[in-house]
């Protein structure tokens, strides 16, 4: 029988844009484990929650067992605000936090909830409500800040000057918060090495959430995947009626490009748009001016 402190709450850690939604999707795969999503997304982003799996049908999860006035409810300190460093630890502790709850009770055979959000106040508040329900642990996603800067300039056209501090900065945080959790709290993967050897990445991180490796997870696009929040490549995946009602869903413009490169896209594959995507001199600027993951 799964005991509550035998139940662990897994936050991805990383900047955005860094394939996050990609593996929580494949861990999601795995008999044990239930990917969430992008938790924060719908609360401080006010975006409608719609599950990424199911768009405008009904949802086991997402407008059912939680819904978006259960997510305000628990969060109302974040809702409709960008987290502000450190701002948690002035955020009054609600011992009731009831959305990691419900899912895992929902599930009974699930031991491990992926949350996705990649925001490490988040984390933070999230774990000292729940620490005396759930074990927490982290994984640390780290990818080429080319890569990176690439989608941010294909998705919002931004300027490399304008967007490389931000990352700097973000970088910064993601070392610091590594270096203040203990060995067994954590587990540093590589998007390149995730996406190049797959299987030698699942088996590290089987072994570090002391869960069997599954090779079904390698299958992760014929499972579905109820997930809010996160980014629209699975939708766009399964056509683009669907990826079209989503944008309408959530105000957005998925671009011609994105629907094109997705619609394509079979298995776990190394995106290497950046490529041709940056200019010698951004490519140049980023390798010279950012300081990189230091684990
Ligand atoms: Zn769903």
């Amino acid at each position: 029988m799964v005991t509550k402190v035998s139940l662990k709450v897994l936050y991805i850690i990383s900047l955005g844009h860094s394939g996050s939604t990609l593996l929580g999707n494949i861990l999601d795969s795995h008999s044990k484990c239930i990917h969430a999503g992008e938790l924060i997304s719908p609360v401080t982003k006010k975006r409608r929650l719609v599950c990424m799996e199911c768009i405008d049908d009904p949802c086991p999860i997402w407008g059912s067992l939680i819904t978006q006035k259960d997510l305000e409810k628990n969060y109302s300190d974040f809702v409709g605000k960008d987290i502000i460093s450190k701002a948690y630890k002035l955020l009054p502790l609600r011992r009731k936090n009831i959305i990691y709850d419900r899912i895992l009770y929902a599930y009974p055979a699930k031991s491990v909830l992926i949350d996705s959000s990649k925001n490490i106040s988040w984390s933070k508040y999230n774990v000292n409500n729940c620490k005396k329900k759930f074990q927490y642990r982290f994984i640390f996603l780290k990818r080429d800040v080319k890569a990176v800067f690439a989608s941010y300039k294909r998705g919002y056209n931004q300027n490399v000057g304008d967007r490389l501090p931000y990352l700097n900065k973000s970088i910064s945080k993601i070392n610091d918060f590594y270096r203040s959790l203990s060995a067994e709290l954590k587990v540093a993967v590589s998007y390149d090495e995730l996406v190049e050897k797959p299987e030698g990445s699942l088996k590290h991180i089987c072994d570090f959430l002391n869960l069997s490796y599954e090779s079904d997870m390698l299958n992760f696009e014929s499972m579905p995947h109820h997930i809010c929040g996160g980014n629209q490549s699975g939708v766009i995946q399964k056509g683009t009626k669907k990826a079209k009602k989503l944008d309408s869903l959530i105000d957005f413009k998925t671009s011609a490009d994105q629907l094109s490169y997705y619609s394509n896209l079979k298995g776990i594959k190394k995106d290497e748009r950046w490529k041709s995507e940056l200019t010698q001199e951004e490519k140049r600027n980023i390798d010279n001016t950012v300081t990189g993951f230091d684990f």
